[in-house]
């Protein structure tokens, strides 16, 4: 969409085709513009699995053939590679809305205190005041 108009409201829209540069002029009433839905996860090592979109798998979404070096079972919201979580819209199947981003945020924390309890060999609860070394 390069440009548009109206009298008063909207009524049409320019349209270039980025391939060709051409431009045409079309009737509209209303316009949408949908931003920022693409992951841009290409920084991320191999080893931390991707959908064909490039959004992070978890859970049981990574693919049953990976490697898993560890001896346990790979947690909820954990990625491909063990100890990275991933939470948000840049995880696979998301709902992509604020409220379950943050709510997937604040579960990754206590499943890393559930992790870290497991290698320390004692249980965290999360909460700073109850958990004594
Ligand atoms: C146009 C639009 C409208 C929306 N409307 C609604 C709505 O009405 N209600 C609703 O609930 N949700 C809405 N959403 C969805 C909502 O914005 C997302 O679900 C939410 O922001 C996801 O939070 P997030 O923390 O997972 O990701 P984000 O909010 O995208 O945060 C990711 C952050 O990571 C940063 N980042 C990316 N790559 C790197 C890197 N390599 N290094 C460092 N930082 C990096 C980004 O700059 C960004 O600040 C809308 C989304 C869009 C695009």
């Amino acid at each position: 969409v390069v440009d548009g108009g109206g009298d008063g409201r909207l009524e049409r829209l320019v349209l270039r085709d980025r391939r060709s540069g051409d431009e045409e002029t079309v009737e509209a009433h209303g316009l949408f513009l949908m931003i920022g839905a693409q992951p841009l996860t290409d920084w991320l090592p191999a080893d931390v699995e991707r959908d064909a979109q490039g959004f992070v798998l978890t859970g049981a979404d990574v693919s049953d053939g990976r490697a898993w070096p560890t001896d346990r079972s790979r947690l909820l919201l954990e990625t491909s590679m063990p100890g990275v979580f991933a939470v948000g819209d840049v995880r696979h199947d998301s709902v992509k809305r604020v409220a379950s981003a943050v709510g997937e945020g604040s579960i990754a924390i206590q499943l890393l205190h559930q992790l870290l309890g497991a290698e320390d060999g004692r249980v965290r609860s999360g909460n700073p005041s109850r958990d004594r070394p």
